[in-house]
């Protein structure tokens, strides 16, 4: 086999090896770590044996069986977890993940089934947990965001109507387009208000007539 033939094969397996490991030591599951990087279950099993079934403390990682998680509901149960879940989506469009085509529609940038993606996906993950370390998202959950967003019927990157930023929306919700930012921020705002308005209320009623 010439030599250069040999120097991209070595290269092309390398790189499947180093995404191989960041993904499972992201807890990523064998069928996505499988797709990305084309190696065998059973290369994928061996590399886990041998660089992370023994550790313990922070860097135990945990071998992740079975489909990746499919329902978007996670990322709409609280407006932290939209933050969190708009945070991943803008960092994805930023870093490379998405293609915006012309109407604004996203697509992957790189097919799904490639070692870049896995890449950027990994990329974009490690970024989201050094910004938000008490980050509750798994890497699988960002996964299945980004394939929701590129599908488009369940949730989209939306303005929103009060501070014009974008934001991560339920398109099956029924409420208006608003922020989770401005949602913390409005009901911050009233829970402030109310203890002002009981001991008005208290005031008016204990007043001597
Ligand atoms: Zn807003």
């Amino acid at each position: 086999m010439p030599s250069t033939n040999v120097e991209s094969r070595y290269r092309r397996e390398r790189s499947q090896l180093e995404l191989a490991l960041e993904m499972i030591a992201f807890e990523a599951r064998t069928r996505t770590i499988k797709g990305c990087t084309g190696l065998s279950d059973d290369r994928i099993r061996k590399l886990y044996t041998t660089y992370f079934k023994h550790e313990r403390g922070p860097l135990t990682v945990r071998r992740q069986r079975g489909k990746s998680p499919r329902r978007v509901d996670v990322f709409f149960r609280s407006p932290s977890k939209q933050m969190e879940a708009t945070t991943l989506a803008l960092l994805m469009l930023h870093y490379g993940v998405f293609a915006l085509s012309v109407g604004g529609r996203l697509s992957l940038a790189v097919p799904r089934q490639s070692v870049p993606f896995g890449r950027r996906l990994c990329r974009v993950y490690a970024l989201f947990k050094t910004l938000q370390p008490s980050a509750t998202l798994s890497f699988e959950q960002a996964w299945s965001l980004c394939l929701a967003l590129t599908r488009g019927d369940e949730v989209a990157l939306a303005r929103c109507l009060t501070c014009d930023g974008q934001f991560v929306h339920d398109l099956l919700a029924a409420e208006r387009s608003v922020c989770p930012c401005c949602r913390l921020r409005t009901s911050q705002s009233e829970s402030a208000k109310a203890p002002q308005l009981a001991s008005q209320a208290e005031a008016r009623t204990t007043r001597p007539r």
